[in-house]
């Protein structure tokens, strides 16, 4: 699923289009989908060429159609969603608006069931129909206009600056969400898992399983928790979110699948991450 395409040095031409187009206005109300796929997929494709990608069709698969299950009743824009897995054993996940969501293989091997790993991809689904970071990112492409028409006038072709641009617009994104879109995200998210018959319950277990092994040995591997700080707040308010759901509609769903299993049996069977994945600003 990740072709050459994504491998490409290039500068995305939708990237241009969206920085003219919104030039004069951030407001994001004013953008349409289409347009906020054509900016996220420019730092999408930044991201994948910068992160080592995990290419086993096997795993990807599982993730993506975890993904797309969730989706299917989570958002009714039409929105073309991706997932990668991302072969790097710190426990991160982010979304880019438009629907580019990057799992860490590191939440793969900590969620001990699909309910788990499907607890943190609904949450980044979260992200990105309530569209959190579209603003920010909207006006770092603004700012790097200037950047892309110096060079667009000079005829030159894109090269040093527009990586750098990219990367700026990226590491805009990827900055912290406020408390508030964290909490919005968790919201929508046990929503969407219980209509999609996952438990939402696996949400907060997971956020207690990092919260248990950040306070057994603090470490980097936790990057999570610097952009989607875990505390036991969080698990009471989420805890306080699912109590709200129908608690048949609870009861019924799945904590886990077999899929889940035989994924993560495939997981371990493949090589080890490399050894000093390259992260994100
Ligand atoms: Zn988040």
């Amino acid at each position: 699923m990740t072709g050459g395409r994504h491998r490409v040095r290039r500068l995305h031409p939708g990237f241009l289009a969206a920085s003219f187009a919104l030039a004069a206005c951030t407001d994001t109300s004013s953008i349409g989908i289409e347009e906020e796929r054509e900016m996220g997929l420019a730092v999408a494709e930044q991201a994948a060429r910068e992160m080592p990608l995990l290419q086993d069709e096997p795993v990807v698969r599982f993730v993506r159609e975890l993904g797309a299950h969730i989706v299917e009743r989570a958002d009714t824009t039409g929105r073309a969603y991706e997932f990668r897995v991302i072969d790097s054993e710190m426990a991160n996940a982010f979304a880019i608006p438009g629907g580019f969501i990057f799992v860490n293989r590191g939440i793969l091997e900590r969620a001990e069931s699909a309910s788990e790993l499907a607890g943190v991809l609904a949450h980044e689904i979260g992200h990105v129909v309530e569209r959190h970071g579209l603003e920010q990112m909207a006006k770092a492409q603004n700012t790097n206009t200037i950047v892309s028409l110096v060079y667009v006038l000079l005829g030159r072709a894109p090269g040093g600056a527009e990586q750098v641009a990219l990367q700026v617009a990226g590491s805009a994104w990827m900055a912290k969400h406020s408390r508030e879109a964290e909490r919005e995200a968790d919201r929508v998210a046990v929503v969407y898992l219980a209509r999609a018959g996952l438990d939402p319950r696996g949400m907060p277990q997971f956020f207690q399983r990092l919260l248990n092994e950040d306070r057994a040995s603090p470490n980097e591997l936790l990057a999570w928790f610097s952009t989607h700080p875990v505390t036991e707040d969080r698990i009471t308010d989420t805890e306080a979110m699912i109590a709200q759901l129908p608690s048949d509609a609870v009861e019924r769903a799945a904590a886990d699948l077999p899929q889940f299993t035989q994924m993560r049996r495939r997981l371990a069977s493949l090589p080890a991450p490399p050894a000093d994945p390259r992260t994100l600003p």
